[in-house]
């Protein structure tokens, strides 16, 4: 009886993994056309110099956007024919404006003496977009409880030296603004003795970017209150003859005379920056998309030193090069996907996933009809964890929305590439949150199924070294090669994938 049971078992495993799990010899000549050698060519390329670390809305990124251009329009690649042409510039370019903030635009000035961004004091978002002038304090010590009074309108000071010193105090110290803002409070100074510690910690970034149109309706809530933290010399020359050290004696809040001006410069310009896209039009499932997204900006020049982001993600990129055309060689064979394909090089990532951000708000195909996207940012190295390990590559999102895309990359991993799919960053609690921090986010955070494909860091992560000699092209010739013929299937089986999972928000 067991013997017959364990019979009908294999065969019904048997045929049913016959029917589904067969090399499809199409997908595999196609994917031959995916080679290390123009992998290569096309990343020496872009991560070189030349490209100037393609800098969002800056010279190294458009030029990276005609380089990719070039590309498609070689491989055959017809303009996108989007059903609201004006939505695509020069046949392939979505645009897209975003705002570039100068940081340090607010300083305080007293007796003709600047205290400044970086210096003597630190703050974390602009909220003051004016200049103010402030005659007096409302000292609410070191806040272990929410205030009594109301401090509608009044500018606090409020003292953190028990609050500890570096990132850790910072926790506390948001909790405890959040309290004074609900009090009303307009505007927080916070005495930071260990305001040096703390500065030397934070990345001191010159500029920060946010779209100009983000698609999404501005909810009308309050702008969070402005919090500036000063070192508490700085603080006791700002008071004058009251100092910290006196305040802190009496425990009550209490108003104090401290006058001084903050300074508020423009800070902002307005750049136009692109994604682009290759759109290999399908058959008899054209209306369904399959999008593959890589971010081809990186993080610029900084001080006269270039980042040519060759992993990051200038590997994900060549990719989609790489990709397109195979997919436009099978469509001019007479073998073209089933549904679409649209390979979206993305721009914008590095300043906070904008690129993809505007897409998924501003789609050019509709996302109801978008099936999955498959993002891969950094495919080219090995991370520490992996130093010998076999081929590898961490699997991110596949399962979160949708079964059958985890199935799709499972079934092309064991058919085509063999890779050890590495499921650590998968997990809901991982501390890095991977899963938040690339472009197929955007989509999964409007339902669409999405993958994301990543080799992990190492030590040239945002670092100038992170150049072309030290990408291994075997490892990132076969992590596209799993992307691809996920694509593939995707792209060609009878059924849709469909969202049969909870969507987290
Ligand atoms: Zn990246």
């Amino acid at each position: 009886m067991r013997l017959r049971y364990l019979f009908i078992a294999v065969t019904w495993l048997c045929a049913s993994l016959g029917l589904r799990a067969q090399v499809d010899s199409l997908a595999l000549n196609y994917a031959g056309t995916i080679t290390i050698d123009e992998l290569r060519e096309h990343l020496t390329k872009l991560a070189s110099d030349e490209f100037l670390g393609r800098d969002t809305g800056k010279e190294g990124q458009k030029l990276a956007a005609a380089y990719l251009k070039e590309q498609f329009v070689k491989a055959g690649i017809p303009a996108v024919p989007a059903p609201d042409p004006a939505s695509i510039r020069e046949g392939y370019y979505q645009p897209f404006d975003v705002v570039e903030v100068r940081s340090g635009t607010i300083s305080i000035v007293k007796n003709a003496r600047t205290y400044a961004y970086g210096k003597e004091l630190l703050y974390f978002q602009e909220v003051l977009k004016a200049g103010l002038g402030v005659k007096e304090l409302t000292y609410v010590g070191d806040l272990t409880k929410a205030p009594k009074v109301s401090l509608r309108d009044k500018v606090v000071l409020m003292d953190a030296r028990n609050l500890g010193s570096g990132q850790a105090a910072l926790g506390t110290l948001r909790t405890r603004v959040e309290l004074l803002r609900a009090a009303g409070a307009s505007l927080v100074i916070v005495n930071m003795p260990a305001l040096a510690d703390l500065i030397a910690t934070t990345h001191l970034s010159d500029t920060h970017m946010r779209l100009a149109d983000s698609g999404v309706k501005e909810t009308r809530k309050e702008p969070p209150t402005q919090m500036i933290l000063v070192d508490e010399s700085s603080m006791d020359q700002l008071l004058g003859t009251t100092t910290m050290a006196k305040l802190r004696r009496k425990k009550k809040a209490r108003t104090v005379a401290c006058a001084f001006e903050l300074e508020v410069k423009q800070g902002e310009q307005r750049l136009t920056a692109e994604n682009v896209l290759a759109y290999i039009e399908g058959t008899d499932k054209k209306d369904e998309i399959v999008v593959l997204t890589a971010h081809y900006d990186h993080i610029g020049v900084q001080d006269g030193v270039v980042y040519n982001g060759a992993d990051d993600d200038g590997t994900g990129t060549v990719a989609m090069i790489e990709m397109a055309e195979a997919f436009m060689l099978a469509k001019r064979a007479g073998h073209g996907p089933r549904r679409s394909v649209l390979v979206m090089p993305v721009s914008g990532e590095e300043k906070g996933l904008l690129g993809s951000r505007y897409y998924s708000e501003h789609p050019v195909f509709p996302l109801a009809n978008t099936v999955a996207d498959l993002n891969i940012d950094m495919i080219g190295r090995r991370d520490s964890a992996h130093a010998t390990s076999p081929p590898y590559i961490y699997v991110i999102g596949s399962d979160r929305l949708s079964t059958g895309l985890h199935q799709a990359n499972e079934l092309a991993n064991s058919l085509y590439t063999k890779l050890d799919l590495d499921y650590t960053y998968n997990a809901e609690s991982d501390p890095n949150r991977f899963y938040y921090r690339s472009d197929h986010y955007n989509f999964a955070r409007k339902g669409v199924p999405s993958v994301f494909y990543f080799s992990g860091v190492h030590e040239d992560y945002h670092q100038p070294g992170d150049d072309v000699e030290k990408i291994d092209f075997d490892l990132l010739h076969q992590r596209t090669l799993l992307a691809f013929h996920t694509a593939w299937i995707l792209a060609n089986q009878e059924e849709r994938i469909v969202v049969d999972k909870l969507i987290k928000p």
